[in-house]
């Protein structure tokens, strides 16, 4: 393959759906028939093919060249060129992975193992392939950023977020996964070596520009999270005009360890009424920021003449500290109140990295590595007996797939030839 040019040329493969493969080697003699079919297929999937900025898409498609996939034993692969751009897609068949000898039926196997938790390892060993080409499989989707993936399953970029840093290690190094998350769906998985305000700061960067790049005039209107204050200052500086709203399950799972040295029996009751002042704050339709006020104003009273004033003071103060988040939370009604969902993906991630060498492998891309388990997450559907059986994360919030086979939508979403139908020509 002749490269002589400087430019570094866009990657412009698509995947294209062929049903079965006696009909791709039928296809391939016949070129009308051939560029007649890809064509049918991106309007199916409602896609257009990603053109050069300058052109309107509206030319014919020829077909261009063909070279043979050797390591596939010598499957063509043929490429088709725009007449008035000279944009050049590659077509790949459903039936192979880009770069990769692995089938996407192995893949499959392999990737929902781990996606369940299982060890590269262990789900190696089951499929019969080698840990790191797994590794690599799930580093190559991650290749492709989770702003770009999402947005093209229609999804908004999220004005209500939830943000916070996962703890982990890398061999004996702690590390932190920067992450957002809106409802069942991650937008970014970020990795930081540091857990100071700036590097924070860089790693949710990433997921700022990238937004921006896809709408320059995206906003958070409102940022939940579990109040740790050294995380807190690299989301003001980042979303400066976002409301910064406290967890409040995490406040009611702190409060017990505000009535130091009380019995158990003591502190669970008082976490109870704790939950049931929350709770008929947010009931209420109006002046919510007010009743809290109140509410826990005569919370710590009370504490005071059960338990006594040093226990009242010690809550006291603490409501101080964090009451700000929580009316955050309270005054604007599309603000997350709880941070459950953040928890839930975080704990997926864990499971996966728990078992995982290859993460730890010194020269691993962990980074790529993590947005490629972030688009797992997102576009594997639950499963039979789950309450949203047979959706993706990314159906349940409200975005769309290409298809109905989640292999396919993850090679179709994370290739470079593809762009949503509708969005101007801007790479
Ligand atoms: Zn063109």
């Amino acid at each position: 393959m002749g490269n002589g040019t400087k430019t570094t040329r866009e990657n412009r493969t698509i995947t294209v759906d062929f049903h079965d493969e006696s009909n791709y080697f039928q296809l391939i003699c016949d070129g009308t028939a051939f560029v007649e079919f890809v064509l049918a297929f991106v309007l199916s999937i409602g896609f257009q093919l990603a053109h050069k900025a300058t052109c309107r898409g509206d030319g014919c498609l020829t077909r261009h060249s063909h070279y043979a996939r050797l390591r596939l034993g010598g499957l063509t692969i043929w490429r088709i060129q725009c007449a008035s751009c000279k944009a050049v897609f590659t077509v790949l068949p459903h039936f192979i992975l880009r770069y990769r000898r692995m089938s996407p039926e192995v893949a499959r196997q392999a990737l929902i193992a781990t996606h369940g938790g299982l060890s590269l390892e262990w789900c190696a060993t089951i499929c019969h392939i080698s840990p790191m080409a797994l590794y690599r499989l799930i580093c190559a989707l991650g290749q492709h950023g989770l702003v770009t993936v999402l947005t093209r399953c229609h999804l908004p970029l999220p004005t209500y977020i939830l943000a916070d840093e996962k703890h982990s290690r890398c061999l004996t190094e702690r590390v932190y996964l920067t992450s957002i998350v809106r409802g069942r769906v991650i937008w970014h998985l970020g990795y930081s070596a540091s857990k100071s305000a700036a590097a924070c700061t860089a790693s949710y960067g990433v997921f700022q520009r990238a937004a921006l790049a896809h709408e320059p005039s995206y906003q958070v209107r409102g940022v939940l999270t579990d109040g740790f204050d050294s995380t807190v200052s690299s989301r003001r500086t980042l979303f400066p005009k976002a409301r910064l709203g406290f967890c409040l399950r995490h406040a009611l799972n702190k409060l017990p360890s505000k009535l130091l040295g009380l019995s158990a029996p003591i502190r669970k009751g008082f976490r109870a009424k704790f939950h049931a002042l929350l709770h008929r704050c947010r009931q209420r339709k109006s002046l919510r920021v007010v009743a809290l006020g109140q509410l826990l104003r005569h919370f710590a009273n009370r504490i005071d003449k059960a338990v006594g004033e040093d226990h009242g003071e010690r809550v006291r103060h603490w409501f101080e500290e964090k009451k700000a988040g929580w009316y955050a939370v309270l005054e604007d009604p599309q603000m997350p109140a709880m941070s459950t969902v953040l928890d839930q993906a975080h704990n997926a991630i864990d499971r996966k990295l728990f078992a995982m060498k290859g993460f730890h492998h010194p020269g691993g891309s962990q980074g790529a590595f993590l947005t490629g388990l972030a688009h797992l997450y997102n576009l594997i559907p639950y499963q039979r007996r789950a309450r949203n059986a047979g959706k993706c994360g990314v159906e349940i919030e409200g975005g769309r797939v290409p298809t109905s086979d989640w292999v396919l939508n993850l090679q179709i979403l994370t290739s470079g030839g593809y762009r949503p139908a509708g969005m101007g020509a801007t790479t």
